[in-house]
């Protein structure tokens, strides 16, 4: 059997480098528009911790890497999900 290597991504907060199963992954998905944890298109990842979570920069920082305005309703589906993790 060969191991699996991990998918290594990029949290956008903290800016460390994460197995892609430690972290929320947000599509701009091309006709569903944001998408957590699915979608295909544009993606940005942001780790687990609660100071990337709660960081009061991330709705910029999101929008910066997916090129793209957030809709309002995304962020408290993201909180939702995120207070599910925890
Ligand atoms: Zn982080």
């Amino acid at each position: 059997m060969i191991p699996k290597t991990p998918v290594m991504r990029r949290c956008i907060s903290c800016r460390t480098t994460f197995d892609r199963n430690n972290l929320f992954k947000i599509t701009n998905d091309h006709k569903l528009g944001i998408m957590l944890n699915q979608g295909t298109g544009r993606s940005a990842y942001i780790c687990k911790s609660k100071k990337c979570c709660t960081d009061s920069k991330l709705q910029k920082k999101l929008q910066k890497a997916l090129k793209s305005i957030l809709n309002p309703d995304f962020f408290d589906i993201f909180k939702r999900e995120i207070a599910n993790y925890n």
